[in-house]
């Protein structure tokens, strides 16, 4: 206990310190968010300075262990670590898919060579990665996915095309799952691979929506080759790997729930659009459902860190990521809600300065998508039927 009271002192000293000011400030609009990689431009040196002090800490992946970049933390030093930075309001100094599914997927399955190559430059945002799971006829039915692994003696060759790469064309490498074998059962002839982006033979086409925005991007792939130590798990074996990555996803999307790290909390916002009567929101029905969503952004917060505590040492949430997933992503759709109606009319200004850009309008249609990405909520739902129910299939 009295480790962890100095371990807190360690942290407060080290942040005040080490956490610019300017990323002790609400995020206002997509550049705020920093995700690293070759192509990323830093909006300021201070978004800059503090993932690389953070990093330099290992602190962007508390838990990972040291011998790979990360802090070498036990769950109660991350908790702590968390907690301080909630305290001050920091930024997430680094958005990354890395972090959050293939750098855990390769810390359980990878080869040490993997392990090496990979994740101390995850930890450091070196790395833009892109998932390249969903084809045009495998979603929820992911294990019908067509692109094919052909082995060519020193290196394999891959063909087909991926769709909604999230962020495909801004990718640096990719974790792809690909079919390398046709003959067994198709969940039996599935791998998990990485390779680079840039290899001759990738290219991708970005998909506009009605925003006017390209958040992801169709992936093609035409005889590119892909090194033979860059399978992640067994060669065939890749659906394993390819579904505890998945419940590390699934808990990042259901932390959506919590709201985004570094954003001002709804009922401050409340009472700043919609004004105080008799020191209260003056709203009646706004004023009960912000304090609804509270409670359950509350509860959220709780049972995860209950399962998280649960899952000891760095264990994989197994079917409950579901759960959370399924939950988190309709209380974010509820969040965005409110906020529209916080903000009245001036919520609808597509453009206008009341609305910085239209960044909340934006905001609350791309809530929309939380809950199909990641694995829609119907499948959620199938999940936590059969696997934490035990209700017949
Ligand atoms: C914003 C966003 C980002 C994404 N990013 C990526 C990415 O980076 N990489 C990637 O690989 N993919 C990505 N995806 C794709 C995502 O994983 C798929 O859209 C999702 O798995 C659903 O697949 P689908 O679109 O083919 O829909 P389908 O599987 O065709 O589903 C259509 C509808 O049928 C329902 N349905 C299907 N099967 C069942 C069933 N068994 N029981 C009940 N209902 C069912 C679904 O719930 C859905 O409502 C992204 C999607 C979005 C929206």
């Amino acid at each position: 206990m009295t480790d962890l009271v100095n371990f807190r002192e360690e942290v407060r000293n080290w942040l005040d310190q080490n956490c610019p000011p300017e990323m002790r400030k609400p995020i206002t609009s997509d550049a705020d968010v920093c995700w690293g990689g070759r192509k990323f431009v830093f909006q300021s040196t201070a978004q800059e300075q503090w993932l690389r002090n953070l990093s330099g800490k290992g602190w962007t992946a508390p838990t990972w262990p040291t011998a790979y970049g990360g802090g070498g933390l036990d769950r109660a030093q991350a908790k702590v670590l968390q907690e301080e930075l909630q305290r001050i309001n920091a930024r997430l100094a680094l958005y990354s898919f890395g972090i959050s599914m293939i750098g855990p997927a390769i810390l359980k399955y990878g080869s040490e060579e993997l392990k090496r190559q990979h994740l101390p430059r995850i930890v450091r945002g070196e790395i833009r990665w892109a998932q390249g799971y969903s084809e045009p006829n495998a979603g929820s039915d992911l294990a019908s996915l067509q692109a094919s692994l052909v082995d060519h003696g020193s290196h394999y060759i891959l063909n087909g095309s991926k769709i909604w790469t999230s962020y495909g064309d801004k990718g640096d490498w990719m974790f792809c799952l690909v079919r390398s074998d046709r003959d067994g059962p198709k969940h039996g002839g599935i791998s998990l691979v990485l390779f680079d982006m840039t290899t001759p033979g990738v290219s991708t086409k970005v998909i506009r929506l009605i925003s006017g925005k390209s958040p992801f991007a169709e992936t093609f792939f035409d005889n590119v080759r892909v090194e033979k130590n860059q399978v992640v798990g067994e060669l065939n074996g890749g659906w394993t790997v390819a579904k505890y990555l998945l419940t590390h996803e699934r808990e990042m999307i259901g932390e959506s729930g919590l709201g985004q790290s570094g954003t001002r909390p709804l009922s401050e916002t409340a009472l700043q659009a919609v004004g105080v009567e008799h020191g209260r929101l003056a709203d009646p029905a706004l004023r009960r459902d912000i304090a609804r969503l509270e409670m359950d952004e509350r509860a959220l917060a709780l049972s995860l860190e209950r399962a998280r505590d649960e899952a000891r040492g760095g264990a994989s949430l197994g079917a409950s990521s579901a759960m959370f997933k399924y939950f988190g992503t309709e209380l974010n759709k509820r969040r965005q809600e409110l906020l529209m109606a916080v903000h009245g009319v001036n919520a609808l200004d597509w453009s206008g300065p009341g609305s910085s850009d239209g960044a909340l309008p934006k905001t609350w249609l791309r809530s929309r998508a939380n809950s199909i990405e990641g694995g829609t909520s119907e499948i959620q739902l199938n999940i936590v039927a059969k696997h934490l129910l035990g209700l017949p299939g």
